[in-house]
């Protein structure tokens, strides 16, 4: 991922969590507290708006400046969360590691921070296996894998639905968050079918 990818991905991202906030509120109205909407759209208004004033970089500084502002700009357990996906992913290309390597780190860092793991009804049943599907298609090229990805993870945010939740907010609901689609798996996918689109046009495909 060059500079400018990295910029069309945050930005289609933006655009996406700008149209889709108020369902990602509503969802999150129906098994926490009515913000992960907001919250997001907070969090990438100030994230677009400190990637203007960053003077040309890499994708690692541009992915690292996302993940910083969004622990600083989001409250509730998304900000945290994602924050730590992005700064991590953004370290990892600094350093010269893979995408792929960096979306690992970045959910091993999610995992790390709050401690749910598959089925718990959270982000991580989106982002596990959009992660997995990245790296197995990882040798069709980057918008293989994208594509993969975000398949992936809308698939798994449709998981969510039928399970109980044991992480987060929702998990004081106990059997009933069941029949739900969990707000913050559903942004995830919102995030990595963002990413696939960019990449497509990135890559002519
Ligand atoms: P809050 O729950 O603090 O109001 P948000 O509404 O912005 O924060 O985000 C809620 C989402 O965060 C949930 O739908 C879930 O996907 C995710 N989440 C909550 N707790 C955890 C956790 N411990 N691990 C992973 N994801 C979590
Ligand atoms: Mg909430």
């Amino acid at each position: 991922m060059d500079e400018a990818l990295a910029r069309a991905w945050i930005a289609a991202v933006t655009k996406s969590v700008r149209a889709e906030a108020d369902r990602l509120t509503d969802l999150d109205a129906a098994i926490g507290d009515g913000d992960h909407g907001v919250n997001l759209r907070r969090g990438f208004e100030a994230v677009a708006a400190a990637l203007d004033a960053l003077e040309a970089s890499s994708a690692g500084d541009v992915l690292g400046k996302t993940g910083t502002t969004l622990l600083s700009k989001v409250g509730g357990a998304s900000g945290p969360l994602y924050g730590t996906v992005f700064r991590t992913l953004g370290k990892t290309l600094r350093q010269g590691g893979s995408f792929a390597d960096g979306l690992q780190a970045g959910l091993d860092g999610v995992r790390q921070l709050g401690k749910a793991e598959v089925g718990d009804k959270t982000l991580v049943d989106a982002l596990t296996p959009a992660i997995a599907a990245y790296a197995g298609a990882a040798g069709q090229g980057e918008a293989a894998a994208a594509r993969a990805a975000a398949d992936a993870a809308r698939a798994g945010a449709d998981s969510t639905v039928p399970l109980k939740a044991r992480k987060g907010r929702a998990s004081y609901l106990g059997e009933r968050s069941v029949g739900h689609l969990d707000p913050g798996a559903a942004s995830t996918a919102l995030i990595l079918e963002s990413l696939a689109e960019v990449t497509a046009r990135a890559t002519g495909r």
